[in-house]
Parts: structure tokens; sequence; C-alpha cells
């Protein structure tokens, strides 16, 4: 390979930990004191959807606080995607905004978002107000009971795989960033990279169940460890020739 011109990067909720949202399974798999089942599953949502909307309500309502405000990892990849000379894409599992209130403009949230509602009669996506729930009438059929968060739970789909799949085998270096990728499609994304010939590292706090799937680990707090590596990228200081 002669040189990396395209840059795929997997972000997880590792980066926007310093911006003081939690992540997901360093509460010993409870978000925000919750059973995964209850609150991010298709079947919780049945079960007890008015916990489910509060849950969600709760999340909103602390993203849109003043003092959640993107750090300087977010703000580094805007860097990257601004200054090098190149295609970078973003693929986030987060469901936050922080990635795009920083700027950057090449990102696809697969795991949906926070500030976005759906409707489950015509599939029509909506800016969120800051409070909906099952009493809350829809924009499009004018019916309760329709409209519900608009993020990918445990057992559904993720959003845009045929684009994500492309963007990964045609990728240089593929960059995994604050995710423990344990969740499944993102956790084979490296195996799509490398099938395209793509270089893989993964920058995370400490090492995960697929540090050693990774050609290259660097650990470290995203805040610091991420603007140091990107400017390393663009000093041409990363060499894309697996070690
Ligand atoms: P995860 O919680 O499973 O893994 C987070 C990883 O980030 C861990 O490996 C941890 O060591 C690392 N980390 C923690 N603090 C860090 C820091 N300061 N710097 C660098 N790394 C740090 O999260 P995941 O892999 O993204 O999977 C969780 C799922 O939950 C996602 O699908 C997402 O949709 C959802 N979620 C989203 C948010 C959000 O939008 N911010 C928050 C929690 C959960």
């Amino acid at each position: 390979m002669e040189s990396i011109k395209k840059i795929t990067i997997l972000t997880g909720a590792g980066i926007s930990a310093e911006s003081g949202i939690s992540t997901f399974r360093d509460q010993n798999g409870l978000w925000e004191n919750h059973e995964i089942e209850d609150v991010a599953t298709p079947e919780g949502f049945a079960r007890n959807p008015e916990l489910v909307y509060k849950f969600y309500n709760q999340r909103r309502f602390q993203l849109t606080q003043d003092n959640i405000v993107p750090n300087p990892a977010h703000e580094a990849l805007v860097k990257l995607e601004k200054e090098f000379d190149g295609s970078v894409l973003i693929i986030t599992q987060n469901v936050d905004d922080l990635h795009e209130r920083a700027g950057q403009e090449s990102l696809i949230h697969m795991h949906g978002e926070l500030l976005k509602m759906r409707c489950v009669a015509t599939n029509k996506i909506y800016k969120s107000p800051s409070f909906f729930d099952q009493d809350t009438a829809c924009p499009c059929c004018q019916e309760v009971g329709n409209l519900r968060p608009h993020i990918v739970w445990f057992g559904e789909m993720p959003f845009y795989m045929d684009k994500i799949q492309n963007a990964l085998l045609d990728s240089d270096l593929f960059l995994s960033i604050g995710t423990s990728a344990q969740v499944y499609p993102a956790s084979i994304f490296y195996r799509w990279a490398e099938q395209g010939g793509a270089k893989t590292i993964e920058l995370n706090l400490e090492s995960t169940a697929a540090s050693e799937r990774f050609n290259e680990n660097y650990q470290g707090r995203a805040s610091e460890l991420v603007p140091e590596f990107v400017d390393k990228l663009l000093r041409g200081d990363i060499s894309p020739e697996v070690s």
C-alpha cells in the first residue's frame, strides 16, 4: 500500500465518557442502573413502555444540559476530517449528538439518535421534542402510541449496513475508538476492513476482549489519545503497513 487515503472510524460510548455521558459496560452490564433487557430491547419496550419512554426522556434531558459538550477527542476527529488529504468516515454506535455538535460532517449513526423519534406505522423519522411517551400524538398519523425512540435495540438491525460494509471493504485504515466492540455487527467491522486490506488500530482506555484482533493498540483516555493520534496521522507518522 502506498499511503493511507481512506480512513473509516468506529466510535463507541468511550469517546463520550469524558463529556459526562456514562458508558455501557463499565457498570457491570447496566446502562444508567438499568438492565439492558429492560430498556434496550423490543421485548422490554413491549413489556413496560412507560419505563422505556422515561429512560430515553431522561437520557435526552441529560444530553441537552449545558455541561454536556464535545471533548477534545470529538474535536480531533473533526480536525482529521478537515485536514486529511483523503476521505474520513465516522461510524458511531453512540446515540448522542456530540460528533455533529463538534462539527463532524461525514458521520453515520448506526444505532440511531437520541434526539429523534420514529412512527412505527409509517417509519417516518422526526426530530424529537424533549419529552414524548405513549400519550404523544404522532405528527404523521395523529395516533397516540405509535412513536418510539429512534434507537436500534438489541435484536434489531443497525442502520446503513450496506454503506458501512462497502466503506470498510474500501478502507486503508480502520480505527476503533472507545468501544468494547462486543455488540454485533460492530464486533466484526475489523474483519471487513481487513478483507479490504486495511490496517486496523484500536484506541481505548484499556485492553478489550477485541484487542488482539487489531494490528495495533493504543491505550489511554480518548481526550488525550485521539488528538495525539490524529496529529501523528496528519504528519504521516502512521505507517500504512501491517507490522
Ligand atoms: P461500551 O460501554 O460497551 O464500551 C465502552 C468502552 O470505552 C470500554 O471498552 C471502555 O474501556 C472505554 N472507555 C471508557 N472511558 C473511556 C475514555 N475516557 N477514553 C477511551 N475509552 C474509554 O460501549 P459501546 O462499545 O459503545 O457499546 C455500547 C452500546 O450502548 C452502543 O451500541 C451505544 O448505542 C449504546 N450507548 C451509547 C452511549 C452514547 O451515545 N454516548 C452511551 C452508552 C451506551
